[in-house]
């Protein structure tokens, strides 16, 4: 088991008035689809936006701009980023960085999302903490990403990309179709990657193959749902892979995606378990 010795934060937390605001209305929305009637072409359009916002997320803001564990060109970088900013969540820099801090510090008290403050904190609580991140940590943690002038750009209005979803949706498919189009798949999309944080990291869970110095667990259901992010015992012990399964059953959509990219001449330099992804330096990126 783990070496570390971990021990309960004792900070006071006050909670982020607008996050809270945002989250309780599109938890609203998405719990109305469940009684509203859906269109028919709702399903198809729910799972493929989960998916994509889902390979946005774990590709392009995971592996891809916090770990450098593959290279591409830098408009299927773009691409994949944006798709992650459909979800609303935090720009491309604190994303990183906060990603960042959780490798340097696994469930020690400077972990940001650790479990270490209880299951409820690492899941949701810590977003909802207006103390918990420091907005200015990517100066110091993403200096290879920090003069992306799209990546600061979206620093001030990551919400952007969002917002012209949901009017391009309404004005396609409806208004009435958004709970179920846009903000279900959203609020399955948080749940299933907040798991990653939380469910991961709990010791009496899942299962550990690699012996890492954190709490992290390999939890088959969470790489479920988050297509192939529940391998996290494995992606802690070789942080810089692009593949987190490690055998043949511990499915992995997303290396599929990567290689998929890889064979289209869209993906290179993938990094397997035991490489080492060299430090992300601004001369280093993809061109
Ligand atoms: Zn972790
Ligand atoms: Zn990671």
């Amino acid at each position: 088991m783990s070496s570390a010795t971990p021990s309960e934060p004792s900070r006071r937390s006050r909670t982020h008035t607008a996050i809270a605001v945002y989250m309780v209305l599109v938890h609203g929305l998405a719990a109305s689809s469940l009684w509203l009637p859906w269109p028919p072409f709702a399903l198809p359009v729910v799972i493929g936006l989960h998916v994509s916002i889902m390979l946005g997320t774990t590709v392009g803001l995971h592996r891809l701009l916090s770990h450098r564990a593959f290279r591409c060109p830098r408009w299927v970088e773009y691409g994949l980023v944006t798709l992650a900013m459909l979800s609303g969540q935090g720009s491309p820099l604190l994303w990183a960085s906060i990603h960042r801090i959780h490798h340097v510090h696994t469930d020690l008290p400077e972990d940001i999302h650790s479990p270490l403050r209880g299951l409820w904190y690492s899941h949701l609580g810590w977003i909802l903490d207006e103390d918990s991140t420091d907005s200015e940590a990517w100066r110091k943690y993403c200096r290879d990403l920090a003069e992306d002038r799209y990546y600061l750009w979206l620093l001030r209005y990551r919400m952007v990309p969002q917002a012209v979803t949901v009017v391009l949706l309404g004005l396609t498919l409806g208004w009435s179709a958004l709970p179920a189009c846009f903000f279900l798949p959203l609020v399955l999309w948080m749940h299933s990657t907040y798991c990653v944080n939380s469910v991961c990291h709990v010791r009496f869970l899942g299962f550990r193959t690699p012996d890492t110095r954190d709490f992290s667990r390999n939890v088959w259901w969470v790489s479920v749902f988050a297509l192939g992010e529940g391998w996290h015992n494995n992606h802690h012990a070789f942080p810089g892979s692009a593949p987190h399964g490690q055998a043949w059953w511990q499915l992995d959509p997303r290396w599929a995606f990567i290689r998929l990219l890889r064979v289209c001449g869209l993906a290179w330099d993938g990094k397997l378990p035991g490489q080492r992804a060299p430090e992300p330096q601004p001369e280093t990126r993809a061109t």
